[in-house]
């Protein structure tokens, strides 16, 4: 998979995706990111990519033109010619794990970071889609950005060691109803007078399973009973 990322600030994702997981995704070539400074497509030599809002308001608006033909170049440029594009916004569809395993199915995406008040409207023309993560409002869309390529990418066969762990983990779906994680305990078996559940120890792997079934259930409906309502 390749991921493109349009920014006015592309130093600042070196370090999450230089690191652990994201580091040896790309290291064994099963995933790309291409990193893009928007201000190498600004209007003019002092690197203009914003003005101000018509009609007036707080700050700035980035122009339509820059983002329009850093679209297009990376497009021409893109291997797979059905590269779908989505602008980071708190106006789009917010972000969850089954958009992460819809997007992770896809050859070439490229993630449109905004910054300062937004976007040109007309820019929505020209792409395929908005996605926000979650309702509040960020400085720009870098943090969206990582998180979702993030997400993507350890959904990516092969990525991580054990498949397994991303179909049993939260918002996982099972008999499609998405749950929590259950408790999960490592050594000591007794920290503080808090003990591991005898159960864990039992090694009856049946009984285990149905513990964990059980405590996911109650933790979904304590955290969040929106997603057993679905
Ligand atoms: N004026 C915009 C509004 O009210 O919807 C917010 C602009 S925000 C300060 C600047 C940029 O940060 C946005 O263009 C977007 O790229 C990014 N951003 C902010 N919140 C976001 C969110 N929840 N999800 C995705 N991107 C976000």
């Amino acid at each position: 998979m390749i991921i493109h990322i349009l920014t006015l600030f592309p130093e600042v994702f070196e370090p999450v995706f230089n690191s652990s997981i994201l580091k040896r995704a790309q290291e064994k070539g099963l995933v790309q990111i291409k990193l893009y400074n928007l201000r190498d497509w600004a209007i003019d030599k002092h690197g203009t990519v914003d003005d101000r809002p018509y009609g007036g308001g707080a700050g700035m608006i980035l122009k339509v033109e820059p983002i329009y033909q850093a679209v297009k170049d990376i497009k021409n440029e893109a291997q797979n010619k059905r590269l779908k594009t989505f602008l980071l916004s708190p106006r789009g569809k917010t972000f969850n794990q089954t958009l992460a395993q819809k997007l992770s199915g896809l050859e070439e995406i490229l993630l449109i970071c905004g910054h300062y008040e937004g976007f040109d409207e007309r820019i929505r023309q020209f792409v395929d889609g908005e996605i926000s993560i979650g309702d509040y409002v960020l400085t720009g869309g870098e943090i969206a950005a990582m998180a979702i390529t993030d997400a993507i990418i350890r959904l990516i066969p092969g990525v991580l060691k054990k498949p397994e762990a991303t179909q049993k983990e939260s918002f996982s779906k099972v008999d499609k109803k998405a749950f929590l994680e259950y408790p999960q305990y490592t050594r000591p078996e007794n920290f503080q007078n808090l003990s591991v559940p005898r159960i864990l120890l039992s090694g009856n792997h049946k009984k285990i399973t149905l513990w964990q079934k059980y405590q996911a259930q109650k933790i979904t409906k304590k955290n969040r009973p929106d997603l057993l309502k679905k």
